[in-house]
C-alpha cells in the first residue's frame, strides 16, 4: 500500500470491533485513528486501538519457517506438516489429530480450519481459545433460541432506559461501548444503570447502583428477579404464546434457597428497577461465562427476558458481549468443537449432509470433537497425538497452564502458528509457521452485534509469513484435497462461506449472508461494515421481536435453572476465591499490546487486589511481595491493597506469561473445572491460599 494512503479496516483487539483507519508511512508503520463511518465506533478508539501503530515493528517477528528450530523453506516444513498429520491419521484415526484455534483468526482461516478439520481429515477436534471466552452464551443462546443468535445490536445500549451489567467491567474491557453508553447517559440523565459485579470496577463510576454480588451468584439473583416479575403481574401475556418453559422456570426460580451476598434492600431496589423499566438490556460478559453454571446464568438472565417480551425491541433486550476481535465470526463459521459452519449443528445429521454436500467433503464426524480443556487432556494422556495451535497460546492462558504446558511439550507432533517464536507455546512447537499478522492480511470479522467487517492489509507480508488461510489451504492440497483447498484469495472464501449460509437459511438457520455471495473480488474488497443478516429481503436489524425463534417448534424455551456453587472449595488450605480479568491497556499475552511502551506504563507488572483487612490479617503491605497458591500452582504478585475487592476476594490480571514474567503466570493457578454444557472454565473463582512473599 502507498504511503499516506488511508486503508479502512477494524481493530485487532476486543469484540466491539471499532473501524480503524490506518495511513501506512512508507517505512513500516502507520499512523491509526477512529474511523467515524463506521458503526460500531462512530470514530471513537479506546487506549489500545490508538496505540496500534506502535505494534507493528518487525522486532522478534517469526520470519521463516522453523524445524525443531532451525530455519527451513515453506515446502520442506509444508511437507512435513501434511505427512506427518496423515501418518497420524492412519495409524491412530482422525480423532488423533487436534487443531486449537483462536478468535484473532479471520473469518476467512477459521472456515478453512473448519472444513479441512471436519469435512476432511474426519474428527471435530478444532476448537478455539474463544472456548475461554463465550462458550457458555453460545450454549444459552442455543438452548433458548434454537441458534446462536445475538438479538439485539449497539444502538440498544443507548436506547434503553436501564443497562444492566452482569460480570462485565466495560470500561476496561470494551471502553468504546462503555463511552457510547457514558454519552447517552449524559444526553439523558433519567438513564439508569446498574453494574452487578463482586469487584468495584472502573465500571462502576456510570452506575447508580453497584451490586457486589457473590462470585458466582448470579443464577440465584436473576431467579429472585424471574420470581419477582410473575409476583408483580409483569409477565407478557402477550408474549407468552411465544414462549415454552414458563411453568418449570418459574417453579425453579422459586424454589432457588441461593445466596447472593447482597442485602435485601439493595436486592429490591434492582428488582423494582428492572420490573418498572420497560426498555432494559442486560449486558453480560465473562463474570457470567466463566463459570461452571455459566451456560444457566445465561439462561438465567434470557429467561427474565423472555418471561417479558423485552427481546428484538429498541432498547430492550439480553445481550452477551464478546471478548476476541472475532469470537463471532468463528461461531458462524463453526470454529468450536461442536457445531458446524453456518449455525448449522453437527448433531443434526440433515445439516451434516448439507455441509458434507456442499463442501463434496469424504467424510463428516457424526459427534462433537473434544473441547479445549478436555482437548489437552486427552494431549497428555496420549490421544492427541499430533496438535496445530494457531494464533494462541495455550502453554500459558489455559486453566491448569503448567499441566498444559507439559502435555503440549510431551506431545509426538505440535505445529505452532504465529507471529512469534518466544510465546509460551511457540517455544514447545516441532515446527513453527510465520503466520501474517494485523494490517498485514486481509479478511473479515464479525463484532458482538453481528456486524461483519472487512480487516484490510496496509502492510507488506514480512519475510516469508503467509496467512493463515493460505498456510491451511496449503497443507490441505499437499494432503491430497487439492480442489477443495484450491483458494487463490480470501475473497474466494468468503464467497463460498456466503453461499453456504443461503442453503443453512433454508435450513431454518439464522445466520444469512447469501445477498453478499454475489460479490466479485472488487465488491469483497469494498465491502463496508455490514449486520447480518444479509438477504434478498433484509439486511440487519434485530432479532425475535416477532417472537419466531429458530427452535422445532418455533418457540423460545426458558430453562428451569437452580443456583449452584463454584466448583472450587474455599477451605482452610486455600481460603481465599481467586478472580481473574483483564487489565485496560493489555490484551490477551501482551504479543502486540505489550509491544506499545504507553500501553505498558498503565500497569507495568502483574498484581493482586487484596481487601485492606485481609492485607493486614495476613502482614501484607502494599507493595509488597505476595505468594499465591492454589492446588495447581504457584504465583508471586505485588499487593495492590484496595477495598475495590470484598474481603476473602483477590483479584489478579490473566496477561503475563513465562516471557514477560515468569512468576506472574496466573492461569497455572486456576483450576481447570468446566461447565458440564458449554466447556467453559471456571476462571473466576479458584481458591487459593496467601502469604507474604
Ligand atoms: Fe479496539 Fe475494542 Fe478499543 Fe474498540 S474498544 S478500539 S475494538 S480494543
Amino acid at each position: 500500500m502507498r504511503a499516506g494512503t488511508e486503508v479502512r479496516t477494524t481493530c485487532a483487539y476486543c469484540g466491539v470491533g471499532c473501524g480503524v483507519i490506518a495511513t501506512p508511512d512508507g517505512k513500516g508503520g502507520a499512523a491509526i485513528k477512529g474511523d467515524t463511518d463506521h458503526p460500531a465506533n462512530r470514530g471513537r478508539l479506546c487506549s489500545k486501538g490508538l496505540a496500534l501503530g506502535e505494534t507493528l515493528g518487525l522486532e522478534g517477528r517469526l520470519l521463516s519457517p522453523r524445524i525443531n528450530g532451525r530455519d527451513a523453506g515453506w515446502d520442506e516444513a509444508l511437507d512435513l506438516v501434511a505427512a506427518r498429520f496423515r501418518k497420524t491419521i492412519a495409524e491412530h484415526g482422525p480423532d488423533a489429530v487436534a487443531f486449537y484455534v483462536s478468535g484473532q483468526l479471520l473469518s476467512e482461516d477459521y472456515y478453512v480450519a473448519n472444513k479441512l478439520m471436519k469435512g476432511f481429515i474426519g474428527s471435530a477436534n478444532i476448537d478455539s481459545n474463544s472456548r475461554l471466552c463465550m462458550a457458555s452464551t453460545v450454549a444459552g443462546h442455543r438452548r433458548a433460541f434454537g441458534t446462536d443468535t445475538v438479538p439485539g445490536v449497539y444502538e440498544d445500549l443507548e436506547e434503553a432506559d436501564l443497562v444492566v451489567l452482569v460480570g462485565s467491567n466495560l470500561a476496561w474491557c470494551h471502553p468504546v461501548l462503555y463511552q457510547r453508553i457514558a454519552a447517552a447517559k449524559q444526553a439523558r440523565p433519567a438513564m439508569r444503570v446498574v453494574n452487578i459485579d463482586p469487584r468495584r470496577t472502573a465500571t462502576c463510576d456510570l452506575a447508580d447502583l453497584h451490586l457486589a454480588i457473590d462470585p458466582g451468584a448470579d443464577v440465584a439473583l436473576f431467579n429472585r428477579l424471574l420470581a419477582r416479575i410473575a409476583d408483580a403481574g409483569a409477565l407478557s401475556a402477550e408474549f407468552s404464546a411465544h414462549v415454552e418453559g414458563l411453568e418449570e422456570s418459574l417453579a425453579a426460580a422459586r424454589a432457588d434457597q441461593g445466596r447472593t451476598g447482597l442485602g435485601e434492600a439493595e436486592i429490591a431496589t434492582f428488582l423494582d428497577l428492572w420490573i418498572r423499566t420497560e426498555k432494559v438490556v442486560t449486558v453480560y460478559s465473562q463474570g457470567v461465562n466463566q463459570s461452571t453454571s455459566g451456560t444457566d446464568k445465561v439462561n438465567a438472565i434470557l429467561n427474565c427476558h423472555l418471561s417479558t417480551g423485552r427481546i428484538g425491541r429498541p432498547g430492550m433486550g439480553p445481550f452477551s458481549i464478546t471478548g476476541q476481535p472475532n469470537a463471532m465470526g468463528g461461531r458462524e463459521v463453526g470454529g468450536l468443537a461442536n457445531m458446524l459452519a453456518c449455525h448449522l449443528d453437527i448433531e443434526d445429521p440433515a445439516h451434516r449432509s448439507l455441509v458434507r454436500s456442499f463442501w463434496d467433503a469424504p467424510t463428516m464426524p457424526e459427534k462433537p470433537g473434544l473441547k479445549a480443556v478436555e482437548m489437552f487432556r486427552a494431549v497428555a494422556e496420549g490421544r492427541i497425538k499430533a496438535l496445530w495451535i494457531m494464533g494462541s497460546n495455550p502453554a500459558a492462558t489455559l486453566p491448569d497452564a503448567d499441566a498444559v504446558r507439559g502435555a503440549i511439550a510431551a506431545c509426538d507432533f505440535v505445529v505452532v502458528s504465529d507471529l512469534f517464536a518466544t510465546t509460551d507455546t511457540a517455544r514447545l512447537a516441532d515446527v513453527l509457521l510465520p503466520a501474517a499478522g494485523w494490517g498485514e492480511k486481509d479478511g473479515t470479522v464479525t463484532n458482538s452485534d453481528r456486524t461483519i467487517s472487512r480487516q484490510r492489509g496496509f502492510l507488506p507480508l514480512p519475510g516469508s509469513a503467509r496467512p493463515d488461510w493460505a498456510i491451511l489451504a496449503e497443507v490441505g492440497r499437499r494432503m491430497g484435497w487439492k480442489a477443495a483447498f484450491d483458494y487463490a484469495s480470501p475473497a474466494e472464501i468468503f464467497l463460498e462461506y456466503a453461499a453456504l449460509s443461503g442453503h443453512a437459511a433454508a435450513q431454518g438457520r439464522d445466520f444469512d449472508i447469501s445477498a453478499l455471495c454475489g460479490l466479485d473480488r472488487s465488491g469483497y474488497d469494498a465491502l463496508a461494515p455490514v449486520r447480518w443478516p444479509v438477504t434478498a429481503t433484509r439486511r440487519g436489524g434485530r432479532f425475535f421481536a416477532d417472537g419466531a425463534f429458530f427452535t422445532p417448534a418455533g418457540k423460545a424455551r426458558m430453562l428451569p435453572v437452580t443456583s449452584r456453587a463454584a466448583s472450587g472449595h474455599v477451605d482452610v488450605e486455600a481460603p481465599f476465591v481467586l478472580n481473574t480479568g483483564r487489565i485496560r491497556d493489555q490484551w490477551h499475552t501482551m504479543t502486540r499490546s505489550g509491544r506499545a511502551p504507553r500501553l505498558n506504563r498503565h500497569l507495568a507488572e502483574p498484581f493482586l487486589e487484596i481487601h485492606p483487612d485481609d492485607a493486614d490479617r495476613l502482614g501484607i503491605r502494599a507493595a509488597h511481595l505476595v505468594e499465591v497458591e492454589s492446588r495447581h500452582g504457584r504465583a508471586i504478585l505485588r499487593a495492590m491493597v484496595t477495598d475495590r475487592v470484598s474481603p476473602g476476594q483477590v483479584f489478579a490480571p490473566m496477561h503475563w506469561t513465562a516471557e514477560h514474567a515468569p512468576t506472574g503466570r496466573i492461569d497455572a493457578l486456576v483450576a481447570p473445572f468446566t461447565d458440564p454444557i458449554s466447556g467453559q472454565p471456571e476462571s473466576k473463582a479458584c481458591p487459593v491460599a496467601l502469604r507474604p512473599y
